[in-house]
């Protein structure tokens, strides 16, 4: 038997979950001025290594990356914001001098060890917004995610920081730096990421790292003064609309691209992979991918992460299941619902079948109406209905039941 590769799921009985989800956040991002974004899976890896950097896990040890036929270096994507970047960048966007805010949905890969809510194909949705300099946009991105997990009724804490920018982040990259370098004991992770991007190492998940780090220089006491009152000013904003937040010193994010505003979702109901969305500021990454320098911010949510913190509304019965006794009536009763269809949800049953047979189908289906001809509907230009929702069965003329509204 040939199964689904390790870490990667069907997504079927969870459906309703996926799918309750999607729709939430999609009809969120709409009412917040997002409009809908797809790029290709498959992209070119160096517009991978460029934006998410060297130094990050995902480019460094997770990339699903291979030759293709025409010997071009390619890469399943392991994120969704290079890929809106380079498109916003093709399509000329980014000359405009505009605001355009996109949402996408879609598979993500990362070559991870799998685990309970840590997948090598999981599904994102991201928002991206493009040209805001303000500090308010910020917050905006905040409070859709927000709107999000409130629709969803999922509990979160929200932690934020400030990465700092040009200007504050490479003298505070040089503190952190020359402190890693007095530490004997840092993890093999710790040691790359001290030559290759040193804020990486905050993020660290070893024990013994993390004491160290306890006493590391934090980019909040480095930030110019433009960050700090950029900060400081989303902060109040945040408590002007009544977000709550802490600050995490420590919060950096996986990949390089970001500046100034960090932010990260957090369930505390589920187990240790406990992040269900992240995103942040990312003003140069237009630039680094060959676009006008354009300021931008986004956020990306994990789907199946937040799996076990929904209940999807519950499906109420819905449509109409018809079937028939004998062989005779296949081909009217395929003519039915074609009609049928127009106007309501329909199933059909090709397989003749016993009355019992076909109301079992009906309701496994969840429909509302079962249809049923045999012989006696048919003597009599009739049909057999029972509506399964009250229970109540009629045998009403066949003509006047296809013309009905069904509303
Ligand atoms: P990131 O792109 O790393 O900032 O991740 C954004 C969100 O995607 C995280 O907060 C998680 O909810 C989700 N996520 C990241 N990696 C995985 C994974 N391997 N499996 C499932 N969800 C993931």
């Amino acid at each position: 038997m040939i199964t689904a590769l390790r870490g990667m799921k069907d997504i079927i009985d969870d459906a309703p979950k996926y799918e309750h989800i999607l729709n939430t956040a999609i009809a969120c991002a709409k009412r917040h001025g997002f409009s809908f974004i797809d790029t290709p899976i498959l992209e070119s890896t160096a517009l991978f290594r460029r934006s998410v950097g060297e130094s990050s896990d995902i480019v460094g040890k997770e990339m699903y990356e291979f030759i293709d036929r025409s010997a071009e270096s390619v890469c399943l994507r392991p994120e969704g914001t290079a890929g809106v970047v380079r498109a916003f960048i093709e399509k000329k966007l980014d000359r405009s001098n505009g605001t355009y805010r996109f949402f996408y949905r879609g598979a993500m890969f990362r070559h991870e060890r799998p685990q309970k809510g840590r997948l090598r194909q999981f599904h994102q949705i991201g928002v991206e917004s493009f040209g805001q300099k303000s500090v308010y946009e910020d917050a905006a991105v905040i409070l859709l995610a927000k709107d999000i997990f409130d629709a969803l009724e999922v509990k979160y804490k929200l932690e934020i920081n400030s990465l700092g920018c040009v200007n504050c982040m490479p003298k505070y990259k040089e503190k952190l730096s020359a402190f890693l370098d007095m530490q004997d004991d840092l993890c093999e992770d710790c040691k790359r990421r001290k030559a290759t991007n040193p804020i990486r190492a905050l993020d660290c998940k070893n024990s013994a790292c993390k004491s160290v780090y306890e006493n590391a220089p934090m980019i909040a006491d480095f930030l110019c003064d433009e960050c700090k009152k950029d900060f400081n000013d989303l902060q109040d904003i945040l408590n002007q609309n009544g977000v709550l937040f802490s600050h995490n010193k420590k919060l950096v994010r996986g990949l390089d691209y970001y500046n100034k505003t960090a932010f990260e979702f957090i369930s505390v109901e589920i187990g240790s992979q406990n992040a269900i969305g992240g995103g942040g500021r990312y003003d140069k990454l237009v630039e680094q991918l060959g676009g006008k320098p354009t300021y931008a911010v986004g956020f990306a949510l994990g789907v199946q992460r937040i799996y076990d913190l929904v209940n999807p509304p519950q499906s109420k019965r819905e449509g109409v299941y018809i079937g028939a006794i004998d062989d005779e009536e296949i081909a009217h009763i395929f003519s039915y619902a074609a009609a049928l269809r127009k106007k309501v949800k329909t199933f059909i049953e090709y397989e003749p079948k016993k009355l019992a047979a076909h109301l079992k189908n009906a309701d496994r289906l969840n429909a509302e109406i079962c249809a049923v001809i045999g012989e006696e509907e048919r003597a009599n230009g009739a049909i057999w209905l029972k509506n399964l929702a009250n229970g109540d069965e009629s045998r009403p003329p066949l003509s006047r039941w296809l013309e009905s509204d069904f509303n």
